[in-house]
């Protein structure tokens, strides 16, 4: 019986598969085509103004070109949140690419606090680089051509996307340094993603605001209000999930397998559930668990109360214990020592509503998912 603590099994992401940058698989979510052809649209509409020499084909050429090239920017972005994060150590699961930036998804947190703000830091800085050679390759080149156009658009969409980034929220990378900045001074990692995450809704709310003026103003395109109103809703989501996380994190530390195991009254297979209930009365324990062992004394299903209360009473002498037990599967062994964060992980691994936690070789009781789920939410 090997406990198995590995990291939870994770569903496909869906998406186009673009292929791998240094090994990380790449996805482009079907949402960022829908968005890239309405920029497309937009965008070829009104570079007549701006470059009359070309002609229709041309100017839809350019558009995608340049929404190709703002892919790739984005792409680079999160290639460097990939790199640094490898860096230390955490591995790096894919590259989402979506219509408002990407998303690096890691295995793991990071190590210290450090690291946290690398890996958050390297973000906007490769933008901001992105932005500043577009703008030098931009001021270097004659006016109204083609490629100085391009260019400067570049450099304005990865400067704004720097600018953005920047910001002191959860989930935007600025918010990920300022909760590792927190995580440095408190020594609370759970502390810190809670202040991140406030502050995220706080930006959330000041950008709602500001999309409000813009609308009400009338000074500007309708289309920019509209934006802010998109990102104030995914910065608020992405700080809502925030503020929960550090909330149930904290709790983490309060899982210990060794207080939350029930005692066990151990059976051996075939016992009639009558008398399994007579044991476990006899036994004076107070609301054990009840396990069903082999010949050979090894414990090889859990029973399942909420089963064997349902069976009703004058059936009981007739029914053996391991028609109301589940089968003991590996992943479904917890060592007593296993940290809270090992058991969530464990639990969305193995999904079932009893576990047995060992020691060693001794048997400390079996968790029960309620229970557990009791200490992580009062
Ligand atoms: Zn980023």
């Amino acid at each position: 019986m090997t406990p198995d603590a590995g990291p939870p099994a994770q569903p496909r992401p869906s998406g186009i598969r673009l292929g791998r940058v240094l090994g990380v698989p790449v996805y482009l979510r079907w949402s960022w085509l829908l968005l890239a052809a309405v920029v497309v649209v937009l965008y070829a509409g009104v570079l007549d103004a701006m470059l009359p020499q070309l002609t229709l084909a041309g100017r839809y050429a350019f558009a995608v070109g340049f929404v190709l090239c703002l892919l790739l920017s984005v792409l680079l972005h999160e290639v460097g949140h990939a790199v640094v994060a490898r860096h230390y150590g955490i591995r790096v699961r894919t590259i989402m690419l979506e219509v408002l930036g990407g998303y690096t998804e890691m295995e793991a947190d990071s190590p210290h606090p450090r690291a946290d703000l690398a890996v958050s830091a390297v973000g906007p800085i490769v933008s901001s680089v992105l932005g500043l050679v577009a703008l030098g390759g931009y001021l270097s080149l004659p006016r109204d051509t083609v490629v100085s156009q391009l260019l400067f658009q570049l450099a304005r969409a990865n400067l704004v996307v720097a600018v953005f980034n920047a910001l002191p929220g959860l989930p935007l990378d600025g918010g990920r340094a300022v909760r590792a900045v927190v995580w440095g001074l408190t020594g609370n990692r759970h502390t810190a993603t809670t202040v991140a995450g406030w502050l995220g809704r706080i930006l959330a709310a000041a950008l709602a605001v500001t999309a409000v003026t813009l609308l009400v103003s009338r000074d500007v395109s309708v289309l920019i209000p509209l934006l802010l109103v998109l990102l104030a809703s995914t910065i608020w989501q992405g700080a809502t999930i925030a503020i929960i996380q550090g909330r149930l994190l904290a709790r983490l530390p309060r899982v210990n397998l060794r207080q939350l195991a029930r005692p066990i009254v151990t059976v051996p297979t075939g016992t009639p559930l009558a008398e399994v209930i007579r044991r476990v009365v006899e036994s004076g324990l107070a609301a054990p668990a009840v396990a069903v062992a082999d010949g050979a004394g090894r414990i090889v299903a859990l029973v399942h109360e909420e089963s064997a209360a349902a069976v009703p009473p004058e059936r009981r002498p007739w029914i053996p214990i391991d028609s109301v037990a589940r089968t003991l599967e590996p992943g479904r062994t917890l060592t007593a020592e296993m940290s809270g964060e090992d058991v969530i992980n464990a639990v969305r691994a193995h999904p079932a509503r009893e576990y047995l936690v060992v020691s060693g070789a001794d048997v400390v009781g079996v968790l029960r998912l309620v229970d557990l789920d009791k200490v992580l939410r009062t």
